[in-house]
């Protein structure tokens, strides 16, 4: 089932979404719904918040990048409980955006390397060490686990530039081809 995505301005994308236990009800439909609302979008990657949940579940999978990317061919992956333990690397900036601020892209300066734990869908505890693009998109969705999106990361001088956008999202001035809240 595809599910509306929230856009800006809803309060669920600035709360701190809380942990899930195995036993969360419908977690499996859940996910699948996640997934396919994530294709349907042509977005990358999901983070439960931006279908309205404030629970710390993300699904992410940008192998549609592989071509540019080559390391992106297996990215599918869930991640539940993701704990990032420490940021390592360089300074990695690029261009980003997001299914919840549509028509918004800025250059977001991230570390090229993070440390994770998470639970995949069968509550496998997993620690592993990511870098590149991918290690950019675990980190962009785990902002929004965290109440952040990717504006809050861009200089106050950019910010101020499209805050007439920002506003107009928050006012349902956007048009975009997926269903939205
Ligand atoms: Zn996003």
């Amino acid at each position: 089932m595809i599910l509306p995505i929230y856009l800006y301005g809803q309060p669920v994308l600035r709360k701190v979404a809380e942990p899930i236990t195995k036993d969360y009800p419908g977690l499996k439909t859940l996910l699948e719904n996640m997934f396919e609302t994530m294709y349907k979008s042509d977005g990358i990657g999901l983070a439960a918040p931006q279908i309205g949940l404030a629970i710390r579940v993300v699904v992410i999978d940008a192998s549609p990048m592989a071509e540019e990317e080559p390391s992106l061919a297996n990215s599918k992956i869930t991640l539940i409980n993701p704990q990032i333990t420490s940021f390592e690397g360089d300074n990695v900036t690029m261009e980003e955006g997001c299914l919840s601020l549509p028509g918004i892209h800025e250059a977001v300066t991230r570390k090229n390397t993070i440390h994770i734990t998470y639970m995949d869908e069968n509550f496998v505890e997993h620690k592993e060490v990511i870098s590149g693009y991918l290690a950019r998109v675990i980190q962009h969705e785990y902002d929004h686990l965290e109440g952040h999106v990717f504006t809050d990361r861009i200089s106050p001088i950019r910010r101020q530039l499209i805050s007439g956008k920002l506003q107009n999202i928050i006012k349902g001035k956007v048009s975009c081809n997926y269903k939205t809240k």
